[in-house]
């Protein structure tokens, strides 16, 4: 595992001994693993832990997350939804017409960016699985435009922080067998608003074709890395304006967090009235 992450480091020119890494941890075993993995190859990484307001849940990942870093004296930082912006994740996605899921995925993107600021790059648990099955959702959609922007390592843009994903030639079996083999405690519960969460599912599919052809899931992402994403612009900067709202990167108006915050925030007094 740590000669697979130091190669995957080395091969896409991810970051450097003298760059500020920050760690995007959740408490689950993909990046409790990268972070132990990171730091046994002598990098100096931080962690965010953001705090979605996902009941029990969200308070368990914590303290799991918390524990680790205080049993390895790593810096963590913690962002809370609801204390910090005013709503978590279960009343957003109660007033929106996109799933859970993707309103959880933008927030995310969004907090991760900005926790980000001050750092050379931002690290995240992407892992194979994940990117095998996102890389399949976006061709059965046909969405070119997330195609252009699937790659291990996203360079900076104005306003956007550099992106890489350690973790992707790592299969999601092999970061839980790493955990346990290195006595990390994860959590183990499944998000309970997970239902419905297209890429489990397609997660689920890419298991079945990866027993009748072990390999088929590094054949079919890195088979799109080195021949595909070409094909869809991959490379190409973003156009982005300054949100109204929060100033943040956006291509439209007002960023998609604003606008998912606004409307969680003022759910509430609409029911009172
Ligand atoms: S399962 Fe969905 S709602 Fe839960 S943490 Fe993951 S992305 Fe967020």
């Amino acid at each position: 595992m740590q000669r697979q992450v130091a190669r995957t480091i080395h091969d896409y020119e991810m970051f450097g001994g003298e760059d500020r890494l920050l760690l995007g941890v959740s408490g689950g075993k993909d990046s409790l693993a990268l972070w132990d993995i990171l730091t046994e190859l002598g990098y100096s990484v931080d962690g965010i832990y953001l705090h979605l307001g996902i009941g029990e849940y969200s308070s368990e990942s914590l303290q799991l997350t918390e524990r680790f870093a205080a049993s390895r004296r790593l810096e963590m930082r913690i962002i809370d939804l609801p204390v910090d912006y005013g709503f978590s994740i279960p009343q957003a996605a109660a007033g929106q017409s996109r799933s859970a899921c993707s309103v959880c995925g933008l927030s995310k993107r969004y907090l991760l960016n900005e926790a980000a600021d001050g750092y050379d790059v931002l690290v995240t648990g992407h892992n194979l699985d994940d990117e095998a099955a996102t890389l399949l959702g976006n061709v059965l959609t046909w969405n070119t435009e997330y195609l252009g922007r699937q790659a291990p390592v996203l360079p900076a843009v104005e306003g956007l922080v550099r992106k890489v994903k350690p973790l992707i030639r790592v299969a999601e079996r092999e970061t839980a067998a790493y955990a346990v083999l290195r006595g990390i405690e994860y959590e183990v519960e499944e998000c309970p608003m997970v239902a419905g969460n297209t890429v489990n599912r397609l997660k689920e599919r890419m298991n079945l074709l990866e027993e009748q052809s072990p390999g088929v899931k590094q054949q079919f992402l890195f088979g799109f890395f080195e021949r595909g994403a070409e094909h869809f612009g991959a490379g190409t900067k973003p156009e982005l304006g300054s949100c109204l709202s929060c100033g943040g990167p956006t291509t439209g108006a007002v960023c998609a967090f604003c606008r998912v915050r606004d409307r969680a925030i003022r759910l509430p007094e609409k029911g009172d009235a």
